[in-house]
């Protein structure tokens, strides 16, 4: 028996079968034969009478969505293939990524204190061999999943929506003036589907056509008792240099039962990849040094696992008409996070306002949608990152390579102070702050992983960095425009500022109430 074995059967539930039912879906996506689902489907006849103005399928994340355009006025029918109800662990977030929630007055601040269970400070990011630093309210709230989608079900239902449970999204059909959906016994006609049903969405695979992804972060963990030291968090630790060709990452936060430790890795999508149970055997080696601890010391409450694949092409902009991905599905985070939770309460201000202006105005063509989910070069940028931190799987690298360019960029941004730290740590990539990066950065430092990246990946993100500066300059330009141009139809003015805006990174002083 490996020590992944002994150790997952130790664990209330079946941790081992539901991580050997991940592995399969992860060798499946690394080959490149499965051929898509085929749930979409279109026809030029007509609707009729219809059921609601929006069907969201998945509510996990699509709770948030629904809530708001329930509120707005919107009739909304939410369906989720099981029981809507958040999972045990929780989400960390930053504090003022909360706010959304308040400001869409879809929570009271009681109630959504009661969803927080945990706050810290610091928070460490430290490389093996090299630099150190502690931050402060990065990260540093867990969210208790369970409670708060209990509390956004209620009152989505208060403000009359309709749920319908262990409803699984099948098919879909669109038509000239609407979509008629087949979900587990019904037949649902709706003027909008909303897809929020994560990474592995059928009509997300059907779009992508069977593509296979970019990237992969692939995440091990456990919640575990017994740790003498859990008042502070890590945000990115290494304890290794690279191998089995990648660079193993950690973090660790304080959780309501205990305290949670993830290892996670990027890597690419190749079939000779080890699997996330090898991963998991690399974690309990790992561990017992990362947080000097031994695994016997520890009451382990759950294991955690999951791989979040990323693709070039993001976020994702559905090629139909009256179809919109948001959440997971649509690859809207960076793709070095895997805080889908975060970067969805950063977007659900611009999503419920754009979605309820497209619907009120019928803005529903794939060309109208296209522009909700629009290109962002901020986080177009960080796919750079994503390579700087991942090995190919025939490269040869120096073991302390990666561990070397992480310390050396981190210790520049401690030096260019907190403006430059924080959004970074946040996924928010703005042209000034990673212009003062690239200049403070040594030289000798980055021309070694020129070779790891290649040059013309290299030219790619020139492009998205010089993107980046011009959306920055046009959103400054745009928004002292009091009344907007004559040419441009409202809907599509009001898209074009979001762009810019949350394109350039120019919504993270706004969430913070400065100017
Ligand atoms: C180990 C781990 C730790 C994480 N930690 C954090 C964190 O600290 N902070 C953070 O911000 N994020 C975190 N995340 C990411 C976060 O959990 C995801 O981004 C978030 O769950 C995405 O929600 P989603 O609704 O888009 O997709 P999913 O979570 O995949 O949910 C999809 C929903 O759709 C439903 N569904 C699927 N198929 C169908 C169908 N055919 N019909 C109807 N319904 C369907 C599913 O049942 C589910 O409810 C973490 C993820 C993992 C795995």
């Amino acid at each position: 028996m490996s020590l992944a074995e002994q150790f997952l059967s130790n664990i209330p539930g079946s941790p081992l079968l539901q991580l050997r039912n991940l592995d399969q879906r992860y060798a499946l996506l690394r080959q490149d034969t499965s051929s898509p689902p085929q749930v979409i489907h279109l026809s030029s006849e007509t609707l009729g009478e219809l059921d609601a103005d929006v069907v969201i399928c998945g509510g996990t994340l699509g709770i948030l969505l629904a809530a708001s355009l329930q509120q707005k006025g919107q009739k909304v029918i939410l369906l989720e293939r099981g029981t809507l109800r958040g999972r045990q662990q929780e989400w960390n977030v930053s504090r003022a990524e909360l706010n959304v929630l308040l400001e869409l007055d879809l929570l009271t601040t009681e109630e959504l204190e009661t969803a927080i269970v945990t706050e810290y400070n610091p928070a460490r990011i430290s490389f093996f061999q090299g630099h150190e630093l502690f931050v402060k309210d990065i990260l540093n709230i867990g969210v208790y999943p369970l409670d708060l989608l209990e509390k956004l079900k209620e009152k989505f239902l208060l403000f009359g929506g309709k749920i319908l449970e262990n409803t699984p999204f099948i098919s879909a059909l669109i038509l000239s003036d609407g979509i008629k959906i087949i979900a587990g016994d019904y037949q649902l006609k709706s003027r909008l589907l909303v897809d929020a049903m994560g990474h592995f969405s059928p009509i997300v695979k059907q779009a992508r056509r069977g593509t296979k992804p970019t990237g992969i972060c692939l995440v091990v963990g456990t919640c575990a008792q017994g740790y003498p030291n859990n008042q502070t968090g890590d945000l990115l630790v290494t304890n290794t240099p690279i191998l089995n060709q990648c660079q193993y990452f950690w973090e660790a936060f304080p959780a309501q039962d205990g305290r949670t430790t993830y290892l996670f890795t990027y890597v690419d999508a190749e079939p000779e990849r080890f699997s996330l149970e090898f991963l998991t055997e690399e974690y309990l080696r790992l561990l017992p040094d990362y947080q000097q601890i031994d695994l016997d010391a520890l009451n382990f409450q759950r294991f955690l696992c999951g791989f979040f694949p990323s693709y070039q092409n993001s976020p994702l902009q559905m090629p139909y008409s009256r179809i919109l991905a948001v959440g997971d599905s649509a690859a809207s985070q960076s793709p070095v996070s895997f805080g889908g939770f975060g970067a969805m309460l950063r977007h659900l201000q611009r999503l419920s306002n754009g979605i309820d202006e497209a619907l009120k105005t019928d803005h529903l063509t794939q060309k109208d949608l296209a522009l909700l989910q629009p290109y962002q070069p901020n986080l177009s940028v960080t796919w750079l990152f994503q390579k700087t931190m991942s090995v190919g799987l025939n490269q040869t690298v120096d073991p302390n390579q990666i561990n070397h360019l992480m310390s050396t960029v981190f210790l520049s941004m401690e030096q260019l102070g907190e403006d430059v730290l924080k959004p970074f740590l946040q996924d928010v990539i703005g042209f000034s702050a990673l212009t003062k990066i690239l200049t403070a950065v040594p030289l000798q430092s980055v021309l070694p992983i020129v070779p790891q990246i290649g040059l013309l990946p290299l030219l790619d993100w020139l492009r998205h960095y010089l993107s980046l500066g011009l959306y920055n300059q046009l959103y400054l330009l745009g928004k002292n425009i009091e009344t907007k141009p004559p040419f441009v139809e409202q809907y599509y003015w009001h898209r074009l500022l979001e762009s810019w805006q949350y394109g350039s990174g120019s919504d993270y002083h706004q969430a913070l109430g400065e100017k």
